[in-house]
This record gives structure tokens, C-alpha cells and sequence, in this order.
């Protein structure tokens, strides 16, 4: 490698740093985690360790587009700026938008801010932050005045006991999973508790899980702030100088229920709910660490609040080892927070409901047709744009057709809407299919500018390569169509530094104790050189004057951001979700993350090591629901809901509760005909923070009849337009399908040969077919190569892909490898590992079940020992553990 840049991971919002081995000349990439970056020390999970399999210039947008077409900058940044200008004439400023994403940078989410809301005068711009944790930010509001999280990182290992809320970091924040397990050995007294619907590889260090009831979380903490208050464990003197409204908090829990019923109402046993109240109450040092279980329902808001209210009445807030503790879904959440990338927010912690923060925003940009209210959340935004309000929108960087809920309703938004611009730096998605014109934007590799994390740590993210072929950095594209709508004086941009400056500024300007002072200022940075900006180390806010270096922990002085100073109790009466499972769709499902894909998956599924660990959309169903509803283990199965429809490998699993089903997030119509599940859920929404309930959609569950099941690796890419079901996902050297219909074709070698090609080369049959039985196996060989290999079946266990996978890897078969292919039983060279726990090392479930089994390993350091799993991102260790 030529040299090591030092940068940030684009996937969590743990923000952790790396070390990227840069070899310019043939783009390669060596990736190792950063040992000074205080969010990770050097560590990284399986995501950010595989990047730099992730950066090809196949599948890049690298010109505009318009209208298909490509296109040059001049005319599609002419276009954008005519097509916005005329709707904003014929139908008023709110009749455009902006859909941003937590995958912007700040310096470019700071613009596109201040271009729609300061110039074009309509606070229509939103992001799919708005998915993840706008709960937290009205929670946050509600509570201290201001969007602050309290806490830092360093925290876990100083905290008594961490309570891990609706959250799987063990899979979605992988590395402060890894901070909290090391926090744990070193401490063995140290209790940790998960609270989840699900049994999920966060429970592995558990020492307490409450597998509560779906919703159902507001009641156990107000019966945990009852409980507190009986028990004598609240801070008197911390409530009196530091808080208000305490007591309609308390008789509003009160009010509720006693721990017996709401050990009821969140079905959980009363003697386990008892032992987490008495190790809340018996334990100073207590961090509660919640994420989207919180965030993602429609009293999210006010789970926010239940969880804070218990931390205010024992004043464990403020200091080392303890207090509340959001942790953000992606790198730029907080960035995105920072300038007003939520509709309902103005820049730098500023708020549309006071009046003076509107007038002094609108001073500090010199703007005369700042936007005066609230725009449009992402939900009622995607809405707007179906009723023909919004007439134009520009979507950055984020796939809505398949994350949002009602997905399918957004994709008709789309098509109906007559102007849709899409910046990303992806080709083909789901969204780009449906704009009319499309801006290359750069990626994480060619972007340069900061991100800040869960902890409020602003990072650099640095330039690695050169932009691919006309990628722009999103700032500039954004300036650019600001200067042709006529503001060319507000955004005189050359560089990401001088809109990080006026970022700074803004954060300082007018916050002090005359005009009153607000939680986020950086304002040290205001006058910041640009050789100090590519120098700036990780840097958690305030940064001013009384905090030149940063600040780990707010509120250390009971001071809060509200009027009085004083943090505010709020009075919660718990509601159920919105809509409850009924006759016609008895289920509930939920939905996350799986633990190596990211969103929706346009990079994590360009590194086959990433596509190995669940290659297949899956729904987590428990074993009297499998049994009540027909399912067998591995068949297939529809999904249904009032809003639409999936299909998904069926995964038995006691971890699962019954009454409820889990499906990961990731899948688009880019590498599944029927796996988005975004069709499926319910678009209700939070009342305060519009954030959508996402985690309980009442659903319905049948079996899939297919005809016939099979699959093919390939070494190139094929399309399955004619197939009712297909997945697809990449391998090392080829291209695994995975496939179901409803229809038998009426010739299966004919079909193979149509799909897989029998032209050129003269290549080499093999076939096994039983027209009889419906079984057919073929094998497409050149110059004694596998091409292709392809099994269909009438029943859905086939054989394991795995060792059929490492044929590829032969540059010539053996007589051995063609008997394996036409008997699909594995050859003895190439043992069948089962599916792939250890993604670093490739290490299959069976391999380590055997291990465990014939060699009588007995931890997972013996596994690591004689397999390596587990001993590089460590990404994998619940999963191990749990097959020990
Ligand atoms: Fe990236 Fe993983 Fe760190 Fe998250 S935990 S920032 S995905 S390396």
C-alpha cells in the first residue's frame, strides 16, 4: 500500500475509525480499524473490515442521467434548477422537496438545509433519520430542553449494570457490543439485562432477559419509576434541584398498574421483572442503551421519555458510568440532527417553535424567505407527493421504494410525481429506476468532510480516490443548483472546510446566556484553517470557549436547556401500537437488521464475504407458530399485511415469541423479486415524532406452494424475469440464485440451457434429470472449468451450496468433482461446511459443530484457536457461543 488515510466507517452510527491502505493505481484497499480512534480503538466488525471489497467502479452511477439518457452536469443541474424553479412559480415553495439520509455528510446535509429551508423558503426536507431515531430527538427535547445525548463510550466501562433496550448491538452496533462484552470480562459483576421481543445474539452476555411483549415498554418503566419511589431509590435532592414536573410523572406511573400487572401486560414472568427493578434500584452506575425497539413505534416518543424519567428520579445522569444512552442507526444521524435535516427542525439545535431561532437563522444566512414552519416528515412527505401536492422532489443518497413503510405506495408516489431527481452514487436501485434524472454522487471512498457518531464525536471522513467518472461531492451539486436558482451570494462554496466554518459559526452565533444558550456549539471551529480541518482528530461537542477540546459528558451540572434550566419529567400513560394483530392477520411482525448487510444493501452486497452468513431473505418464525401455520424449517412462505406482500425462507427458531415473525430490512427488488419489506409495514407514525411503527405490522403467514425449488451458482449474472421467486446474492467467484415457482416449465434441460447459455466455447454438459421425480441436475463446464451449476427439485431441501461453491475455486475438475456434481453429494476435498457463521475466515456452522464435537472444544477461545473464527472482528462470538 502507497499510504494509510485515516477515515470513518459509512455504516453505523458507533462511527468507528479506520485506517485505509490506499494503492491509487489499482484502487485497491487495505482496511484495518484505527487503534487511536477513541469510538473503536482499533477494533471493527464484519462490516467495516470487508470495505474494501466494496469499492468497484461496477453497478457506479458515473455520468447524469436525464430521462435515461446519459447526460453532462450543465444540462442536468439546468434541468433540476428550471423543473424546481417552475413549481415552485405554479404552486408555492412547498410544493418541492428534499428526502436527505444519515449517509450525507454534514457539510453536505448542512447545505441542503440551508438551501431549502432558508432560500426556497419551505422546510420540505427530511431524511430517512426520520426512520431511526427521531423518537429519541423529540424525547431528548421533551426532556432537557434540546437534542443531547448525555453520555459517552468510555462509559461502558465504568458502568455497574447497562440495560440494552430494543437494541441488538451484538448485530447492529457491533463494536460497542464488543466495548460492553470486554467492560463485562473485565468485570464479571457487571450485570447486564436485554429487553427484547426477541431472544437475539445480545443476550449472549446477558444475565437477565425480559423477552417483553411487543410495545409494551413504556408500562415496565413506569412500573420501574413506581417501584423506585416505594423502594426509596430516588435522588430527592437531585429531583428538587434539578428537575420538574416529578410528580404527575410519578402518579401517572402510578396510576397505571402495580408490577404484578405490568408483569401482565408485558407478559413477562413477575419474578424476572422484580430482579431487573431491584438491579435498577441497587445499582448507582446504570447506563439504559436503546435503539430502534425504542425509536420505531408509535409511542416512541413517549418510550423515550419512560426510559429518561427513570434516570432523572435518580439522578444518574450526567456523570461517568451512567444515564440514558440513544444509539444512532447511521454514521450521520447526529450530523444530519446538528443542521436541521429533519422537517421539523431548524440549523445548529435551533427550533421553528421559537421565533427568535427562526429571525436568527434567517439573519446569519442573509436570508429573506426563510421557511416559518414545520415541513413535511418523510411518511407525510412520500403522502404529499402521492396526492399530487409535492410536485417536484430530490432524493439524496437513501432507496425509499424499499425502506420506508407502505414501500409500494412510495414507488407509486414516484412514478406519479412529475419531477424526481435522485443524487446517489449507485446506478441502479430501487428510487433511481424511478427518476427522471439522476446525479452522480461520490462515494465514501471519494468523500471528504466529517460525520459525528451515537457519542456526539465529530470525525473526519477523508478523500481516498479520485471521483469515478463524474461523481461529484453532494455539497457541490447542491451549490451548484442553489447558484442557478438565483442564491449564488448564500453559497459561494469551493471547499467541504468552508461549510464546515459556517457550521461552527452558526452553532455559536447568538447562543449565550443573553440570548439564551443551546446545547450544540461548536463555534471553536468557526475560524478553523484548512490544513487544520484535514488534520481534525474525533472531537465530541460543545467545542468553544469553555470546552476547547470537547466534552464526554453533558449535564454534569444539572443545568438543562429547558426554560427554567431544570430537566422535565414527563407524565406517561402507555399506549398499545396502533394497530393490533386481528382475525385476518393474527401475527405481529417486526423488522431489523441481519448482522453483515447494511440498509438496503447497494454496497455490503458487492463483498462476497458479506453475502455468506444469511445469503437469503428469512423470516423468524417459533416452532408453534411453524407447526400452527403449516411451515416447514427452510420451506418458503408469503407474508402478508393490508399494505403488501413478501416472500421468505422460513427460520424456525424458539428466540422468536410466538404470535410474532422477524424479517430483516435489507432486501430490494435489486436481489429479490418478493423479499422488500417495506411493502408490508404499517405507515402509522408517532404522533410527536412521526417516526413510523415499523416494528409491528400485523401480518399473516402460508406456506408458498411452489411447483419446483432449486438454485444456480454462475460465474456471471443472469436474470429471471419468467421465476416467481429469485434471490440473489454474490460469492467469490460467481453469482448464487436462488429460486421457486408456482409454474414447471415444460423442459428442464431446455430451460437450462436458455438461462444459462449454450453458445461459444463448446461447453460441456452434465446432466442428472428424473423427469419422473422432478429432480434435474446440470452442470455447464468450459475447457474442464465450472461455468454454472444448477439443481431443481420438487421439494425445497437441496444440497448445501457451500461445497459447490469451492468448485469454482478450481481451475480445473478433478473426475471426483464431476461425480459430486451429477450425485450433489460433496467431495472429500471439499467437506460440506454448512452455512457461514465466521465471515472473516469463512468458518461454516457444521465445520465448528464438528470441531466442537470431535475435538472437544469447550470455549470460544478453543474454537478460535483451532478454526480462527471469531478471532478477527469478532462479529460472530453470540453465535459461537451459542453453538457451544
Ligand atoms: Fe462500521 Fe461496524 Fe464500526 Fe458500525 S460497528 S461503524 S458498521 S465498523
Amino acid at each position: 500500500m502507497n499510504k494509510y488515510v485515516k477515515t470513518t466507517c459509512p455504516y453505523c452510527g458507533v462511527g468507528c475509525g479506520i485506517e485505509a491502505g490506499v494503492d491509487e493505481a489499482g484502487h485497491a484497499l487495505n482496511i484495518r480499524g484505527d487503534k487511536t480512534h477513541p469510538a473503536n480503538f482499533g477494533r471493527l466488525c464484519s462490516k467495516g473490515s470487508a470495505l474494501g471489497d466494496t469499492v468497484e467502479l461496477k453497478g457506479r452511477l458515473l455520468h447524469p442521467k436525464v430521462y435515461g439518457q446519459q447526460s453532462n452536469w450543465t444540462e442536468a443541474l439546468d434541468l433540476v434548477a428550471n423543473s424546481f424553479r417552475a413549481a415552485i412559480a405554479k404552486h408555492g415553495a412547498d410544493a418541492v422537496a428534499i428526502y436527505a439520509s444519515g449517509q450525507l455528510l454534514t457539510e453536505d446535509y448542512y447545505v441542503a438545509n440551508k438551501l431549502m429551508k432558508g432560500f426556497i423558503g419551505s422546510a420540505n426536507i427530511d431524511t430517512n433519520s426520520r426512520l431511526c431515531m427521531s423518537s429519541s430527538v423529540s424525547g431528548h427535547k421533551r426532556a432537557f430542553g434540546a437534542d443531547t445525548v448525555p453520555g459517552c463510550y468510555e462509559d461502558f466501562a465504568l458502568a455497574e449494570m447497562i440495560v440494552l433496550i430494543g437494541s441488538n448491538a451484538a448485530w447492529c452496533h457491533p463494536v460497542i457490543f464488543q466495548q460492553i462484552r470486554a467492560a463485562k470480562t473485565a468485570n464479571p459483576q457487571l450485570k447486564i439485562v436485554v429487553i427484547d421481543p426477541r431472544k437475539t445474539g445480545s443476550c449472549d452476555i446477558a444475565d437477565l432477559h425480559l423477552p417483553i411483549a411487543s410495545g409494551s415498554d413504556a408500562w415496565l418503566f413506569n412500573g420501574l419509576l413506581q417501584y423506585l419511589q416505594r423502594h426509596n431509590a430516588i435522588d430527592q435532592r437531585y429531583i428538587e434541584a434539578h428537575t420538574e414536573n416529578f410528580a404527575a410523572a410519578l402518579k401517572a406511573a402510578a396510576s397505571s398498574h402495580s408490577t404484578e400487572q405490568v408483569a401482565e401486560i408485558c407478559r413477562l414472568p413477575v419474578e424476572d421483572l422484580r430482579i431487573f427493578y431491584r438491579w435498577f434500584s441497587g445499582h448507582r452506575n446504570v447506563i439504559s442503551l436503546y435503539s430502534q425497539g425504542i425509536n420505531q413505534s408509535s409511542s416512541g416518543t413517549d418510550k423515550v421519555n419512560s426510559i429518561i424519567n427513570c434516570h432523572l428520579a435518580t439522578g444518574r445522569i450526567g456523570k461517568p458510568g451512567m444515564g440514558p444512552f440513544s444509539l444512532t442507526g447511521q454514521p450521520n444521524a447526529m450530523g444530519g440532527r446538528e443542521v436541521g435535516g429533519l422537517a421539523n427542525q431548524l440549523a445548529a439545535h435551533m427550533d421553528f417553535s421559537n421565533p427568535a431561532d427562526i429571525d436568527r437563522v434567517a439573519r446569519f444566512w442573509g436570508s429573506r424567505a426563510i421557511a416559518n414552519k414545520p415541513g413535511l416528515p418523510a411518511v407525510e412527505l412520500f403522502d404529499a407527493i402521492y396526492d399530487g401536492k409535492v410536485k417536484a422532489v430530490w432524493i439524496m443518497g437513501t432507496n425509499p421504494a424499499v425502506s420506508l413503510p407502505d414501500a409500494d405506495k412510495v414507488r407509486q408516489a414516484l412514478r406519479q410525481c412529475p419531477f424526481v431527481v435522485v443524487s446517489d452514487c449507485i446506478a441502479d436501485t430501487d428510487t433511481t429506476k424511478l427518476a427522471h434524472v439522476l446525479l452522480p454522487a461520490q462515494g465514501w471512498s471519494e468523500k471528504d468532510g466529517t460525520v459525528t457518531n451515537s457519542e456526539r464525536r465529530i470525525s473526519r471522513q477523508r478523500s481516498l480516490f479520485s471521483p469515478a467518472g463524474d461523481a461529484k461531492p453532494d455539497w457541490w451539486i447542491i451549490t451548484q443548483v442553489a447558484r442557478r436558482l438565483g442564491f449564488e451570494r448564500a453559497f459561494p462554496y469551493q471547499r467541504p472546510v468552508e461549510i464546515f466554518r459556517e457550521h461552527a459559526a452558526l452553532s455559536g452565533f447568538e447562543n449565550d446566556s443573553r440570548h439564551g444558550l443551546r446545547d450544540f456549539d461548536i463555534s471553536a471551529f468557526a475560524g478553523i484553517s484548512a490544513p487544520d480541518y484535514d488534520k481534525l482528530q474525533p472531537t465530541q461537542w460543545p467545542v468553544n470557549q469553555a470546552n476547547p477540546h470537547g466534552k464526554a459528558r453533558m449535564f454534569e451540572d444539572g443545568h438543562f436547556f429547558t426554560v427554567s434550566g431544570k430537566a422535565q419529567f414527563v407524565a406517561i400513560t402507555p399506549r398499545q401500537p396502533v394497530n393490533s394483530p386481528n382475525k385476518a392477520y393474527p401475527l405481529v411482525l417486526n423488522t431489523g437488521r441481519q448482522r453483515d448487510q447494511w440498509h438496503t444493501m447497494t454496497r455490503t452486497a458487492l463483498a462476497a464475504r458479506l453475502n455468506q452468513h444469511k445469503p437469503e431473505v428469512f423470516v423468524d418464525v417459533h416452532p408453534l407458530d411453524a407447526e400452527r401455520y403449516g411451515l416447514l424449517p427452510d420451506s418458503l412462505a408469503w407474508l402478508e399485511s393490508i399494505w403488501g406482500s413478501m416472500i421468505a425462507r422460513v427460520h424456525v427458531t424458539p428466540d422468536q415469541q410466538p404470535g410474532s415473525l422477524f424479517v430483516p430490512m435489507h432486501w430490494s427488488e435489486q436481489f429479490a423479486s418478493r423479499g422488500r419489506m417495506g411493502a408490508l409495514v404499517n405507515p402509522v407514525i408517532d404522533p410527536l415524532s412521526r417516526q413510523p411503527e415499523s416494528k409491528h405490522t400485523p401480518v399473516r403467514i402460508t406456506p408458498y406452494q411452489a411447483a419446483w425449488h432449486g438454485f444456480i451458482l454462475s460465474r456471471h449474472e443472469l436474470t429471471f424475469n419468467d421465476v416467481e421467486y429469485w434471490v440473489k446474492s454474490k460469492g467469490e467467484s460467481y453469482y448464487r440464485y436462488e429460486l421457486a415457482g408456482e409454474t414447471l416449465p415444460p423442459n428442464w434441460p431446455d430451460w437450462a440451457r436458455a438461462k444459462l447459455g449454450n453458445s461459444g466455447q463448446s461447453p460441456c454438459w452434465q446432466e442428472y434429470h428424473d423427469s419422473g421425480l422432478g429432480h434435474y441436475r446440470a452442470a455447464r463446464i468450459i475447457d474442464n472449468r465450472l461455468e454454472s451449476v444448477l439443481v431443481i427439485s420438487p421439494r425445497h431441501s437441496l444440497p448445501e451450496r457451500n461445497w459447490l461453491a469451492g468448485l469454482f475455486g478450481r481451475d480445473s475438475l478433478e473426475p471426483s468433482d464431476r461425480k459430486a456434481l451429477l450425485t450433489g453429494m460433496p467431495p472429500q476435498d471439499l467437506p460440506d461446511c454448512g452455512n457461514i457463521i465466521c465471515s472473516c475466515f469463512n468458518v461454516g456452522e457444521k465445520t465448528i459443530r464438528s470441531a466442537i464435537q470431535e475435538q472437544g472444544l469447550k470455549t470460544v477461545r478453543d474454537i478460535g484457536n483451532c478454526l480462527k473464527a471469531g478471532t478477527n472482528c469478532g462479529s460472530c462470538l453470540s453465535e459461537i457461543k451459542a453453538l457451544l
